[in-house]
């Protein structure tokens, strides 16, 4: 099948004008214009098979995959989400592989509310680049420097399930990581097929919200980042943490637990900051999301850490940054 007749057949479908597009996929560029007063938000992220995905990954959950890994930073900014454009490698031409990965994407853009206005197709191993578009009112994107003494620190969902999804995905998995069909079920789906929360991250911007960030690399490694970059440090009570509950029960103790709810990375939750004040603000959302909001912790001024976690269940009632919980790389991996 010749290159045009492929973008076409299975590329050419997803692309529409919008509001916010004016000139989809067919010409050498495409067109489009943020709303009066708005700013538009860019960002890029490259899937490579093998590197980012198992090369196993059916074409349906890669699709939902790339583009939701891509929207999460929208979310984490606070934007909405508009238009993307795919680059995609392709070993081969394989029918079937395209039809299903086509299909899923248009699935998935559709309930995001997001027109493909472009991209690029060339043969060689399998690769994925989606750069998303999508717009805050002037300056109000929310960033991870803007997080502000006093504020609340608050994470989405549940933390941990990703890095199971993983383990069950890979050959050798710790051995206590035992679970029932459901929790395989809702560990290897938050794995494979993060949820980006666009809808969320536009609440915190309109709330007044100070700074937030997506979990890409796990809690301990991320938060660090945004207290570095917000020059605070932050503080977090360990007891608060929503660890993945299956992954809670299946741990031998709950450090185990926190460890990889906290390190173990590929979440895409949100980690938001927002003012005391507004507090019965985000228990309210968390309602009309359908989706658990969990205080987990503060904005203090700069010290000499970025992050200095506390627990009341650990018996020495320690302060742990001694563990060196302090970034992602302080990890041995597997243990
Ligand atoms: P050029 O030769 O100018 O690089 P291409 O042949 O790469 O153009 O692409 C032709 C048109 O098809 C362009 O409008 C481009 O945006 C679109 N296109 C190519 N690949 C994809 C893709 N994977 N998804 C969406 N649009 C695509
Ligand atoms: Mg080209």
């Amino acid at each position: 099948m010749h290159e045009f007749d492929l973008i076409q057949r299975y590329f050419a479908p997803l692309s529409q004008t919008s509001g916010f597009v004016q000139l989809g996929q067919g010409d050498d560029c495409a067109a489009f214009t943020p709303g009066s007063g708005q700013q538009c938000l860019v960002s890029t992220d490259t899937l490579v098979s093998g590197v980012h995905f198992f090369p196993t990954l059916v074409p349906e959950k890669l699709a939902r995959r790339a583009l939701a890994v891509n929207l999460s930073d929208l979310a984490a900014m606070g934007a909405t989400a508009r238009a993307f454009t795919l680059a995609i490698t392709l070993p081969e031409v394989d029918e079937p592989w395209l039809s299903a990965f086509s299909h899923s994407l248009a699935s998935s853009a559709q309930h995001y509310g997001v027109v493909l206005m472009g991209g690029d197709t060339t043969k060689g191993p399998l690769s994925l680049t989606m750069t998303v578009f999508g717009e805050v009112p002037q300056g109000q994107g929310l960033l991870r420097s803007a997080a502000q003494e006093g504020d609340d620190l608050w994470v989405s969902g549940e933390l941990g399930a990703a890095w199971c999804g993983l383990q069950l995905r890979s050959s050798s998995q710790p051995d206590w990581l035992r679970f029932s069909p459901a929790a395989q079920e809702l560990a290897l789906d938050a794995f494979e097929c993060p949820k980006p929360r666009l809808s969320l991250g536009e609440a915190i911007r309109e709330m007044g919200g100070t700074a937030a960030m997506d979990l890409s690399d796990g809690l301990v490694g991320d938060a660090a980042h945004l207290a570095r970059a917000s020059g605070k440090s932050l503080s977090i009570d360990l007891d608060e943490i929503p660890v993945f509950a299956p992954l809670r029960e299946a741990a031998p103790d709950i450090q185990t637990a926190w460890r990889y709810a906290l390190a173990g990375g590929d979440d895409y939750e949100l980690l938001f900051c927002v003012p005391k004040r507004l507090r019965h603000k985000v228990e309210g959302l968390s309602g009309q999301l359908g989706l658990s909001l969990t205080r987990v912790g503060g904005v203090n001024a700069l010290a000499a850490e970025p992050i200095y976690f506390s627990s009341k269940t650990l018996a020495d009632h320690v302060e742990l940054r001694g563990l060196g919980w302090s970034s992602y790389n302080h990890f041995p991996s597997g243990s």
